[in-house]
């Protein structure tokens, strides 16, 4: 049996491994085939392809793209993205700009709490185009701002906290057009972290191509569920660990593991979506 992780980030957005060192765990997890799909970003995509070709993996460039659908936040996972499609990078672009706008205003909230964190320090670290709040945290917790991680997003970061920022993001429909015409297929992420059962219907019906039925905080319960609501749209089924890096002293890529079955019809949908166009 073959197995696949679709869901991956890297330092090119909020996870801690190279492109490099991500693959190399990959291969000792025995996995055939990896999909990278950073926050708002493509950019660790050449890396990630090049590594993976170095040991015969299969890799499918991706993303995850922020995006919301009345006044709910969703994400959109992009599979088999054309990297150099000029429109896919020039709107990721912008929403790369709102998000380094926004660490400015998280750590001006901050700085208002009386925690003297610099921006700058962040972008440091992040020391990528498409920071986040992970970063803002890793900041803190090595300034010992805060004591750690959970800390700072229990105090600060959360949504409703006093250093939480909402984001603007792109309307789900506008998310799935857009991988469209970079050649890709659009899969929601971890519906059942968002509860956004009763927006799948409508995004069905906007093109929506699968949902990621199996993920590191889906129940067996939950990912039966979504398997029920794929069979019934006749969507396709992805999963994946949504590795940021080490989680409790492992890497979480590879705990979970997609058939591989699932890529071949995520490829042949894709052929399919490219013949068509
Ligand atoms: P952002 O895109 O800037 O809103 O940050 C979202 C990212 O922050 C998610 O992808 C998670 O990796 C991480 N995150 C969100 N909530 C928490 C939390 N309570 N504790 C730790 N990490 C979190
Ligand atoms: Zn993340
Ligand atoms: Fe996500
Ligand atoms: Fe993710």
């Amino acid at each position: 049996m073959k197995f696949a992780d679709l869901h991956l980030h890297t330092q090119f957005s909020d996870g801690t491994f190279t492109p490099e060192e991500l693959v190399l765990h990959a291969q000792k997890g025995g996995l055939a085939c990896i999909a990278l799909t950073d926050h708002d970003t493509v950019e660790g995509c050449p890396r990630a392809a090049a590594a993976c070709a170095a040991v015969s993996m299969e890799f499918i460039p991706g993303a995850e793209l922020t995006a919301e659908y009345q006044d709910t936040e969703v994400h959109i996972l992009g599979y088999f993205l054309d990297t150099h499609n000029e429109v896919l990078l020039a709107k990721i672009a912008k929403f790369q700009t709102v998000r380094q706008n926004r660490i400015r205003e998280m750590v001006a909230a901050l700085n208002k709490l009386g925690i003297s964190l610099k921006a700058e320090a962040v972008f440091e670290l992040a020391n990528c185009q498409s920071p986040g709040r992970p970063h803002v945290a890793r900041t803190l917790v090595k300034e010992k701002l805060v004591g750690s991680l959970d800390e700072a997003f229990e105090r600060f970061l959360k949504k409703g906290r006093p250093a939480w920022v909402p984001k603007a993001k792109m309307s789900a429909l506008e998310s799935i057009q857009l991988i469209h015409q970079a050649g890709g297929m659009a899969v929601m992420a971890h519906p059942g972290l968002n509860r956004t059962d009763e927006i799948i219907p409508d995004l069905v019906a906007a093109g929506m191509d699968g949902i990621e039925c199996f993920h590191t905080k889906h129940s067996t319960s939950t990912s039966e569920r979504y398997l029920e609501i794929a069979d019934k749209h006749h969507l396709l089924v992805t999963g994946g660990s949504d590795c940021h890096g080490y989680s409790k002293g492992r890497p979480l890529i590879g705990t979970v593991r997609l058939p591989y079955e699932h890529v071949q019809q995520l490829a042949a949908a894709r052929q399919k979506l490219l013949a068509a166009q």
